[in-house]
């Protein structure tokens, strides 16, 4: 595949951040959808946006592509207002929907070379229907492709105009684990161009592959956002289990950690010390190992994976 780099097309790159938000209200009649969200996307980054069901995600996503107006805050991207400057951002921007507006009986390659023709310097129609397995699919008509040939299909429509930013509503909905991994070495490769892109997701690994940050919403409001790294540190506390013979005296162990720390035996043999992680308080498990002729068979860190941090900020209820 050749580069999906801006390569030769113009570009006016400036400063400001990819996309910023601030404040953002959308309201449905009485339901209020987004509520004060406030979200930066820095150039250059991949962004994931998670939330439970019905959180906001894709109404915000919505409103930077210009389909939404907001009720109050302000939404620029690129620099720009997604509504009242879209005739500018549109060249600029690509855009997967979790449901594109398309003419069914329309084939795939020829949907693609339409949208090419909107974009001065798009990528090579056959090589991009290629990279993403869909080399055999040119002529037939959208209705008759997969579900997943068509998520496919809406991905290349979305970067064959090599766009500055691309919003990528749940691009992997739907994809077998190979369309999956097509999808992930595609977004790798905007990231490595400069492209920035904005992408929502239900899967964690996803998140945690891709994204340089991620912003959590729930309840139409950001309520955590960082990188995997800092928000897996930042959240619930990790653990450290450990093994060793059954009974131990773990308030004698809980005397020798630092103030914060718990210790419990989960199971028989089977000891967890929850608190700060750190190398000071391995040592000092070790030792009391050491003191109390303990040898563990087996001694780890359990770090809290993106998941668990999104369980803990928007709770494990389901979402209507
Ligand atoms: P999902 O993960 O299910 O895609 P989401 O986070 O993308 O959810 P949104 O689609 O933005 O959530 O929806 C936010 C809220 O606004 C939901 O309660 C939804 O029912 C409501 N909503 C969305 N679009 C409309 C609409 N056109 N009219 C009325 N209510 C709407």
């Amino acid at each position: 595949m050749p580069s999906t780099s801006p390569g030769d097309a113009p570009r006016s790159p400036g400063r400001e951040p990819a996309v910023e938000v601030v404040g953002l209200v959308k309201r449905y009649g009485s339901k209020t959808a987004v509520d004060g969200l406030d979200l930066t996307v820095a150039r250059g980054t991949v962004t994931a946006v998670l939330g439970p069901n019905g959180a906001g995600k894709t109404t915000t996503v919505e409103t930077c592509e210009g389909y939404r107006r907001p009720d109050a805050g302000q939404v620029r991207v690129l620099g720009l207002d997604p509504v009242a400057d879209a005739a500018a951002l549109r060249p600029r921007i690509g855009v997967l929907l979790q449901s594109g507006g398309v003419y069914p009986g329309a084939r795939a390659e020829e949907m693609l070379r339409h949208t090419a023709t909107l974009h001065s310097h798009p990528l090579d129609v056959v090589t991009l229907m290629e990279r993403l397995g869909l080399g055999s699919c040119g002529r037939t008509p959208y209705r008759r492709l997969s579900g997943g040939q068509q998520q496919r299909l809406a991905l290349a429509m979305a970067v064959v105009g090599r766009p500055e930013l691309v919003f990528l509503d749940e691009p992997t909905a739907g994809l077998d684990p190979q369309a999956r991994r097509a999808t992930w070495d595609l977004v790798r490769e905007l990231r490595a161009d400069g492209v920035s892109v904005v992408l929502t997701t239900h899967f964690m690994d996803e998140a945690e592959q891709l994204a340089d940050d991620v912003a959590i919403i729930d309840g139409g409001k950001v309520v955590a956002q960082g990188s995997p790294e800092e928000l897996c540190k930042g959240g619930a506390e990790n653990s450290l289990r450990f093994t060793g013979r059954p009974g131990l005296d773990v308030a004698s162990l809980l005397k020798a950690l630092p103030a914060d720390s718990a210790a419990a035996e989960l199971t028989a043999g089977i000891y967890r010390v929850q608190g700060r992680i750190d190398p000071q308080l391995l040592a000092t498990v070790t030792s009391w190992c050491a003191q109390n002729g303990v040898m563990p068979d087996a001694i780890a860190v359990e770090r809290h994976t993106l998941e668990d941090v999104f369980l803990e900020l928007t709770g494990k209820e389901l979402r209507a």
